[in-house]
């Protein structure tokens, strides 16, 4: 049996769109060919992994001439969470939103939806956007994920409130100040085909957009007695959603496959 741990350790990782792929043979546009010879060394003969962003692993080996390269083998890897998560947010100034994507998909998330609240005070651009899938991207062969999340365009929160592909999902809505239960102890006591957390703005959320969250179905949630800045808020919202899923805490005890 092909211990696939060990023999990929080594290699790196390269992101493809899935049409590059055809006939088991990948071919690399300028800047992955680039990235592979000049950026990597990478020479005729050395391998790499390639990935689609989407759940799929081959394992690639580099031509003479550097293009196109050819597939050796499927790599069966399942490093995903074993549902998906979704991380709705509103950035807050500055550039710490982009630490928040790199960490996020390090955790594991599926999604990311930039928020405007009634106190957000950046309208992120679409060059930011683009800024994001990239950490984004990178993040994922970093942290060998098999998936790079989605960043979407920003909306306001009403309109992201009325989305119905989430409704099936646990929603979570972290909010200061007032009683309710912490986050980690709604995850354990669920089981669902999705997790969402809706995190605030630096300046918090208002009573109004409260009140839609609820009427919308969001359940409101603690992360602890201590206000967190709006950048931490929603690593501590995902690495309590990752533990739970992973560890015997949560998808182990209710019969979920081992990571
Ligand atoms: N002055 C604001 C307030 O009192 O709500 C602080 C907002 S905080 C910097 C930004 C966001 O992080 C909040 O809107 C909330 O979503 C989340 N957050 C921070 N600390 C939290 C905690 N202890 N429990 C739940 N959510 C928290």
């Amino acid at each position: 049996m092909v211990d696939w741990q060990q023999k990929i350790a080594p290699l790196q990782r390269l992101t493809i769109a899935p049409g590059q792929l055809q006939n088991q043979q990948i071919s690399l546009n300028i800047q992955q060919q680039h990235y592979l010879s000049r950026v990597l060394r990478l020479r005729p003969g050395d391998r790499f992994i390639a990935m689609d962003g989407q759940g799929q692993w081959w394992l690639a080996q580099l031509q003479p001439g550097a293009e196109p390269a050819q597939v050796l083998e499927t790599i069966p890897v399942q490093t995903e969470l074993p549902v998906p998560v979704t991380l709705m947010a509103a950035p807050p100034k500055g550039n710490s939103f982009d630490e928040v994507v790199r960490q996020a998909t390090e955790l594991g998330v599926t999604t990311i939806v930039p928020v405007l609240s009634d106190r957000t005070l950046v309208n992120p651009s679409l060059q930011r956007l683009e800024r994001w899938q990239r950490i984004a991207q990178e993040a994922a062969e970093q942290s060998e994920r098999q998936v790079v999340p989605q960043i979407l365009a920003p909306r306001p929160l009403k309109v992201w409130l009325q989305v119905q592909d989430w409704a099936s999902c646990g929603r979570y809505f972290c909010v200061t100040r007032h009683p309710c239960p912490h986050l980690l102890d709604c995850l354990e006591a669920a089981r669902q085909p999705g997790i969402l957390v809706l995190t605030g703005p630096e300046g918090g959320w208002t009573e109004a957009e409260m009140q839609q969250a609820i009427v919308a179905g969001y359940q409101p949630v603690s992360l602890g007695c201590r206000i967190l800045r709006a950048a931490t808020a929603p690593l501590t919202a995902l690495s309590l959603i990752a533990a739970t899923l992973e560890s015997s805490r949560g998808t182990l005890a209710k019969g979920g496959r081992v990571p």
